[in-house]
């Protein structure tokens, strides 16, 4: 079997009203998805993260850097290919680009082994360690709106988040220290102290802010403060682990069992977030997710994108055990965008695919099918209706 040709589509479309995380607003949905083709028919599809402009970079870096290192390989050898790429690609990017368009090319190519071994991919990287993931409604997202409107706005959306049945949510904050607890208070007061929220800051505070943030959520029992200071900065990190009761979670901007390695080496985190479209894929994801066990950290993935990244990460999760295990075990969740009808998610996937549907007749709860793969494929039409080139 060999590789014939790799093709990204990305698509995109306006939607309805700005959103927002701390450091910008923003009117598209964009996704990046890679398609790989071989001689004997199969093609297998992955997804790369990487919003906006920064997924048509990638699709170039995937078509025009990636697709001549590995036409005619065979795509079973995924490490090969994987160590291949990365040592070729190694002095101009370790992070960032390189690394997430790497990951869409990797996932396509265990979709491949799926196909051609007529088996789901949970069933390829370990078998079902669980039946249903626990579903997460992430929502409420910034906007350009004062502090007293988005209160209001927030607390609408999480009424609404809980009544779709999910049983834990994550909002973002980044207006503000002061007015980032305001918020929070908000929210917590409208959904009950039993209530699972996580807060996200996309890396918006210095290390003190993050301190006066993190001690307002350890008084309003949030499960994880998410993204407290950059990614680059462990030692903010380290700190903030430290002092700070709430879990601190991170990573989705961290790439590669090296970048991994530093962040766990470090103790930054008390729960990794690896994104498998952006860190180099699932033959890397494997790698951390065995560095986090090793560390006895809990592994809830970062989740972006479309319905291949969503059933990527179903299978993940799936195929994830139980750590340290016991009776009544911590479990995963899956994340899932709530915000604004994400058609690349519901009008995508030529399959029936509905998490949304799970939540709501499953208690919060969804499991993943038996399909071959990854068990999602984009509908051609779809794409051609919004795919665009520059
Ligand atoms: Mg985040």
């Amino acid at each position: 079997m060999k590789i014939t040709s790799i093709k990204s589509h990305v698509l995109k479309y306006e939607l309805d009203k700005e959103l927002g995380y701390s450091q910008q607003y923003y009117k598209h949905r964009a996704t990046h998805l890679v398609e790989v083709q071989t001689d004997e028919g199969i093609s297998g599809w992955g997804e790369c993260f990487g919003p906006g402009n920064i997924a048509l970079a990638n699709k170039f870096i995937v078509e025009k850097v990636i697709q001549p290192l590995i036409v005619g390989e065979n795509p079973m050898n995924k490490e090969f290919i994987w160590q291949k790429v990365y040592n070729l690609l190694r002095d101009s990017g370790q992070k960032g680009m390189p690394i997430q368009a790497l990951s869409g090319v990797d996932i396509a190519l265990w979709d491949i082994l799926g196909k051609k071994t007529n088996m789901p991919l949970y069933q390829l990287i370990g078998g079902k360690c669980n039946n249903q993931i626990p579903v997460y409604g992430y929502g409420m997202m910034l906007q350009n709106k004062s502090v007293n409107e988005l209160i209001e706005l927030f607390k609408e959306e999480a009424k609404q988040i809980k009544s779709k049945n999910f049983k834990a949510m994550k909002m973002k904050v980044g207006l503000g220290p002061k007015d980032d607890l305001k918020l929070v208070q908000a929210v917590r007061e409208e959904i009950g102290i039993d209530f699972k929220l996580m807060v996200d800051a996309n890396h918006a505070y210095n290390l003190n802010d993050a301190l006066y943030v993190g001690r307002g959520l350890d008084e309003l029992d949030i499960f994880w403060f998410e993204e407290p200071v950059a990614p680059e900065d462990y030692e903010g990190y380290k700190e903030l682990k430290h002092k700070i009761n709430t879990n601190i979670a991170g990573g989705e901007a961290e790439f590669t069992k090296y970048g991994w390695n530093e962040l766990i080496k470090n103790k930054c985190i008390d729960i990794a977030q690896p994104e498998v479209c952006g860190l180099g894929g699932i033959t890397e994801y494997l790698k951390i997710s065995a560095l986090a066990q090793a560390n006895f950290i809990p592994v809830i993935n970062h989740v972006w994108g479309s319905a291949v990244s969503i059933a990527v990460n179903l299978h993940l999760l799936t195929a994830q055990p139980d750590m340290p295990g016991g009776l009544f075990p911590s479990k995963a969740m899956l994340e899932f965008d709530t915000t604004e009808k994400n058609i690349f998610i519901t009008d995508l996937p030529t399959e029936d695919f509905s998490i949304l549907d799970q939540v709501k007749q499953n208690d919060g709860l969804a499991a993943v099918t038996d399909n071959a793969g990854i068990g999602v494929t984009p509908n051609n039409d779809f794409i051609k209706e919004f795919e665009i080139n520059e």
